[in-house]
């Protein structure tokens, strides 16, 4: 595997891929990998002929200073896992790379309701700072194939929307979301839990589940939220959201007969979890 730091470096070593007839195909990640990042690279291998796998903790995107901070960071590890998982190339810039003019006074994006529904309401800037950093990668790479987590859902939208408004090609391809035995889905801030807490996690994989039997049973909406918001308070979660929505806008449904995805977002002690259901 290739390791390469400068931006420069990394376009230059592409447009020799692209001469070449070679389609690529990329994994943006913020590193501390796990099964469902090398997932994702799996899926890039099998539908591309070069996987280029990027390493960016982006400060833009983090709106709790103290979580930025925090991020976990195992970069020895992550490149045995890369290499394991025959990635051709990992891009590990330094924040001046990305951001040569910093990280003030930068441009904006419309998302339009993605911004102020659910993650947008909750962590105000963080999907302009998911824009500032894509836009970045992806015109370094400019993939044939982005691959994403379903994990994160509203991001794979932004994201979405985000090559519309720069008018790349690239396809986005959602990817499913790898979870533990015990349902919990996998994510680098599991590495934050304690052990305690790390049982607990698991809720949020049950109260998904129960709304999802309850919402094929014919349950209400209201009903199936309410009692998944009180299985999360009752264990010690401190709750940010729970909706039933629709899988294209992301607004609020309120039958069960039209196609839904239901969405949690939860706090256990300082750590903040994420998790998603097609129902
Ligand atoms: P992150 O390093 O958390 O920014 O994630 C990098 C990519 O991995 C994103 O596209 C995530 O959605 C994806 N990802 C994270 N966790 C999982 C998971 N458990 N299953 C599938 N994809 C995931």
């Amino acid at each position: 595997m290739l390791l390469i730091k400068r931006k420069a470096d990394l376009v230059q070593w592409l447009d020799k891929q692209r001469s070449e007839g070679r389609s690529i195909g990329f994994v943006p990640t913020m590193g501390a990998l796990h099964a469902g990042h090398i997932s994702l690279i799996d899926i890039s291998k099998k539908g591309t002929e070069t996987t280029v796998c990027s390493i960016f903790v982006n400060p833009t995107q983090f709106n709790d200073p103290k979580d930025f901070q925090k991020y976990p960071i195992t970069i020895e590890n992550d490149i045995l896992l890369l290499e394991q998982a025959g990635v051709d190339v990992l891009y590990l810039p330094e924040v001046p790379d990305i951001y040569p003019d910093g990280i003030k006074d930068l441009e904006k994006y419309d998302l339009g309701s993605l911004e102020s529904l659910l993650e947008g309401a909750f962590r105000p800037g963080h999907f302009q700072g998911v824009c500032q950093v894509m836009r970045r990668l992806l015109e370094a790479v400019r993939p044939d194939q982005l691959f994403m987590g379903q994990k994160d859902y509203q991001q794979c939208m932004v994201v979405h929307r985000l090559l519309e408004i720069i008018g790349l090609p690239t396809r986005l391809v959602p990817c499913p979301i790898v979870r533990e035995k015990d349902g919990l889905a996998m994510s680098s801030r599991n590495m934050r839990l304690s052990e305690d807490q790390r049982r607990t996690a698991t809720t949020i994989h049950q109260a998904l589940t129960r709304i999802k039997e309850g919402w094929q049973k014919g349950e209400k909406t209201d009903r199936l939220i309410k009692s998944a918001t009180s299985l999360l308070e009752e264990k010690g979660f401190r709750v940010d959201y729970v909706s039933i929505a629709d899988p294209m806008t992301l607004e609020p449904v309120q039958r069960s007969e039209v196609p839904a995805v239901a969405l949690v977002a939860a706090f256990l002690g300082e750590i903040r979890l994420i998790d998603n259901m097609t129902l």
